[in-house]
């Protein structure tokens, strides 16, 4: 997906209310109606069309008919304009280069920062796909809400930069956490090649081994990373490993991870084998390697991705069949679902400043009284 970045230029005070008031909408209406819209803008009803009709014509909204009302919805690259706002105004995004990967759920462009540093911005996309199962998870979603592309990027997203934060502190070789906002993370431009593109390597076992201490040190952190694979571990120009794409990462205490443990051991032992004809007769095992000594699982939950966000990432990616390693155990425990925080309540920040973060719950609340007429969108 090309990332318009001239978009963020030419834009009035008003369109971006108008785009911000939708995407406040759509946390309860799957199509935003137009009274909400200048509701929460605060923009008069009638003077709202122009703005909308604008946004439309670039692409960044898209109207959609229900059985009971026109209305408005964000496309990607309207969610894409409110996350680079936000981190080019904190400096973090001050221009975007070239588009270096392409994966089925992400884009990653190289940016540059204020500092003029290159980094790289990852676009998560959930759901760009399709929304094949969704319907079967609703358990795990309030009924007026349906789990939106929108929702689970942006999960998705946390999610990996909660990850990515915990093991660079506690010194695990992966990208450098810069920043986050909506469905994208900003980090550490690697000088570094996926292991898929490596065709030969001076002492294979010497890699191999680090690779499997890499497993067993995440899992003694209460950690397995779930998609531990040759397109998701990157190699030095010196020939060592850097991890990356953690979006699917779980517990050692899932009930589930003895599954994945064994799966990312696997991959690097096929791959080995496939690709370099190496082959050992030592991998580690769950029951005896993954003794849990240091917790950074909890502490990726104190983070502020709550296990509620947790769990609705998690039953998404399983029935997306998200991640390059993609087969998942069938029986999956259910977890306590308790209910989700309400954001009835929802709140337009009057500095024209919002960054979809908690923090702009302060000023202007606006109540929504119709959440129940949302609709279905998949
Ligand atoms: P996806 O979730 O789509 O698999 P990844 O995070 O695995 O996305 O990134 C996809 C590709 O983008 C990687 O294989 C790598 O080539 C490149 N890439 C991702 N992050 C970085 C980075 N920090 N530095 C350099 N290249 C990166
Ligand atoms: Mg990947």
């Amino acid at each position: 997906m090309k990332l318009d970045a001239k978009a963020l230029r030419y834009m009035s005070t008003e369109d971006f209310r108008v785009l911000t008031a939708i995407e406040i909408g759509s946390r309860n209406h799957d199509i935003v109606p137009a009274p909400l819209i200048a509701q929460l803008s605060r923009l008069r009803s009638g003077g709202i069309n122009k703005f909308i009709t604008d946004l439309i014509k670039r692409k960044l909204i898209a109207s959609e008919s229900s059985s009971k009302y026109v209305g408005y919805k964000l496309v990607y690259a309207g969610y894409d304009y409110l996350a680079l706002k936000t981190l080019s105004k904190r400096g973090s995004v001050a221009s975007v280069g070239n588009q270096i990967g392409v994966g089925k759920e992400s884009d990653i462009f190289v940016i540059a920062g204020d500092n003029e540093e290159q980094a790289v911005l990852k676009l998560h996309r959930l759901g760009r796909l399709s929304f094949r199962n969704v319907k079967n998870k609703r358990d795990y979603f309030r009924p007026d809400q349906s789990p939106s592309w929108m929702y689970m990027s942006r999960l998705s997203a946390m999610k990996e930069y909660a990850f990515m934060q915990v093991l660079h502190q506690h010194g695990f070789p992966v990208p450098k956490p810069i920043d986050q906002n909506r469905h994208c993370i900003v980090m550490e431009l690697l000088d570094a090649h996926p292991l898929r593109q490596i065709e030969k390597i001076g002492e294979p076992g010497k890699l191999y081994s680090e690779l499997m201490d890499l497993i067993v040190r995440l899992a003694k952190h209460g950690l397995i990373h779930g998609d531990f694979n040759e397109f998701n571990i990157l190699i030095r120009d010196d020939g060592s490993p850097i991890l990356i794409d953690f979006p699917q990462m779980v517990s050692t205490s899932h009930a589930n991870a003895e599954f994945y443990f064994n799966r990312d051991v696997d991959c690097i032992r096929t791959f080995f084998k496939r690709r370099f004809g190496y082959e050992s007769v030592l991998y580690p095992k769950f029951a005896l390697d993954a003794n849990k000594e240091f917790d950074l699982d909890v502490q990726v939950a104190a983070s502020g991705f709550t296990k509620k966000e947790q769990t609705q990432l998690e039953a998404f990616m399983e029935s997306e069949q998200v991640g390059d390693s993609n087969t998942t155990p069938h029986s999956h425990d259910e977890e306590e679902d308790e209910d989700l925080p309400s954001d009835e309540e929802i709140v337009y920040a009057d500095d024209n400043d919002n960054d979809g973060s908690e923090d702009d719950r302060e000023t202007g609340r606006v109540n929504e009284d119709d959440a129940s007429d949302s609709d279905d969108d998949d």
